[in-house]
């Protein structure tokens, strides 16, 4: 299913592998995340670009604009499929961004990748977020920056399932937002460290483009059941 995106939340590249393999066909891409790429480079994205896998590099980029513009170039050059950055780097860190992954797919003669930012990371309470100077209410302050995106031209932002249906709203439809914290309905209801969450076909039903799932599926005794539950349990589901 193509909006089923698999964490690769392992520690080394042969136990990511063992997982993509597990999951080919029935997940639509693989994030991989800033553990696994610190640990193993960029030889593990294109492990898997190289096979033709859909790869979400989530690093977050968060730099001054030329900083982050030569970095998601790098990032286009692995051939990944969607890369994020931090909304709130601001806007013309945002349009570098996008110009970047332009100019470098269009340099190899590829489709360019999807540039999605981050609002609000969901570790993040209305305290902590006090406690940088931002006074305004989590879903406010969300809803704000997922505006700002839009306006710098990104393809969406990665929203906790509590808020796609307000920046759903707010951005429309041709605006992908990409959920995580996918728990209950045919999904594991363990909740590890998440807090804010949603099943999988609730979560689609709110807007969401993307589900982002890692642990009931990389945690189970058979990930690809697991996944293949998730995909059964969402056909039918309400989905933009
Ligand atoms: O194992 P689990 O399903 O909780 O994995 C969710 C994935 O999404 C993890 O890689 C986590 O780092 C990531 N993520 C998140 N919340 C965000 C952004 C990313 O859980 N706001």
């Amino acid at each position: 299913m193509d909006q089923l995106l698999v964490a690769l939340d392992v520690e080394t590249a042969r136990e990511a592998e063992t997982l993509a393999a597990s999951l080919r066909g029935v997940a639509g891409g693989f994030k991989i995340g800033s553990r696994l790429f610190t640990a193993e480079g960029p030889s593990v994205v294109r492990a898997l670009t190289d096979r033709g896998d859909r790869v979400f590099l989530d690093l977050k980029f968060h730099d001054i604009p030329n900083t982050v513009a030569a970095a998601v170039a790098a990032a286009a050059d692995l051939g990944v499929w969607m890369i994020n950055v931090h909304a709130a780097g601001g806007l013309t860190m945002m349009q570098a961004a996008r110009d970047a992954a332009h100019d470098a797919a269009a340099r190899r003669g590829r489709p360019r990748p999807l540039v999605i930012a981050v609002t609000i990371l969901t570790s993040m309470t209305r305290d902590a977020l006090a406690q940088t100077g931002v006074a305004t209410p989590l879903v406010d302050q969300a809803v704000r920056l997922a505006t700002l995106t839009k306006e710098a031209g990104l393809d969406g932002v990665v929203a906790s399932p509590q808020e796609t249906t307000v920046i759903r709203r707010a951005c429309g439809r041709d605006f992908a937002i990409v959920t995580p914290g996918i728990r209950g309905g045919a999904a594991s209801a363990t909740k590890n460290d998440q807090e804010r969450t949603m099943g999988p076909a609730e979560a689609l039903a709110a807007g969401a483009s993307y589900l982002v799932v890692g642990r009931p599926i990389t945690a189970a005794p058979d990930p690809r059941e697991a996944a293949r539950r998730i995909v059964e349990s969402v056909a039918g589901a309400t989905s933009r």
